[in-house]
């Protein structure tokens, strides 16, 4: 009988070895076949030398999944890799969906990683403390009504707010709505964190306010994290209080 084929959905964390789990590092030794967009798989080139490696460029996702499932269907271990946790804005979602439309019964794992908001926080401090919500600002997927209704939501709610997907070449006026939407509810003096590249090369880190955010560089390599009614800077760390009297 054939060996049974399997699929992992894998994340592989913000960048850097040291922030990939060792559950994530086990899966992809044990896997035939890697399969991921080009700029990840390129993440992990040391640690797959020895394997078949499918990598395609972005917005290729759906067709990612089907050659995943295909490659498993003929009895290999294939591990689809994405950046941060695959679950969150990653390739776990759209894996399960297509595996469920083929009806196939191709067992499906996900393995989970630090998303790039854990990351960036890690490196402004402590500004995730207390509730936070995360909106992707990309609306090549999401209606952008929805988006701003949810931005709107965030605000009146007094959540930490974790934009990803903040502001590419074509989309550059989302972030500046976003602001604005947010400027109801929150005080132009509200902290907020500017990470690029969070824990991997060429990180930097901003930390500046609602009223001057747009004066840093945001991109889509970007995660911007705009805090609640009681986050404040000390020490040049963001910290958004839990609510312990000291
Ligand atoms: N699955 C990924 C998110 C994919 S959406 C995760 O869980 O992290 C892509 C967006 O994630 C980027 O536009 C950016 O906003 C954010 N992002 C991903 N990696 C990042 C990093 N190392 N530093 C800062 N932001 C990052």
């Amino acid at each position: 009988m054939n060996k049974a084929g399997k699929i992992f959905v894998v994340g592989l964390g913000p960048g850097d070895r040291a922030h990939m789990t060792l559950e994530a590092k086990a899966v992809i030794e044990k896997s035939d076949v890697i399969v991921g967009y080009k700029t990840y798989i390129d993440l992990i080139k040391d640690m797959i030398e020895d394997k078949e490696v499918f990598s395609s460029g972005m917005k290729k996702e759906i067709e990612r999944c089907t050659e995943t499932l295909e490659i498993a269907k003929q009895g290999k271990v294939v591990s689809l890799v994405s950046s941060g946790d695959s679950g969150v804005y990653g390739m776990a979602g759209i894996m399960l969906e297509v595996v469920s439309k083929a009806e196939s019964d191709i067992k499906v794992e996900i393995i989970p990683g630090v998303t790039a908001s854990n990351a960036a926080a890690a490196s402004l401090g402590a500004p995730i403390m207390h509730d936070y919500a995360t909106i992707s600002l990309s609306d090549l997927l999401t209606d952008w009504s929805l988006i701003e209704k949810r931005l709107h939501y965030a605000g009146q709610g007094d959540f930490v707010v974790c934009l990803y997907n903040p502001k590419s070449k074509g989309r550059q006026k989302q972030i500046e709505i976003a602001r604005e939407i947010l400027l109801k509810y929150k005080k132009q003096d509200t902290i907020v964190g500017i990470v690029k590249n969070a824990k991997r090369d060429g990180e930097t880190v901003v930390i500046t306010t609602l009223k001057d955010m747009l004066k840093h560089e945001i991109d889509m390599f970007t995660t911007v994290i705009v805090g609640n009614s009681n986050t404040y800077l000390v020490n040049g760390k963001i910290i958004t209080p839990r609510g312990y009297k000291l």
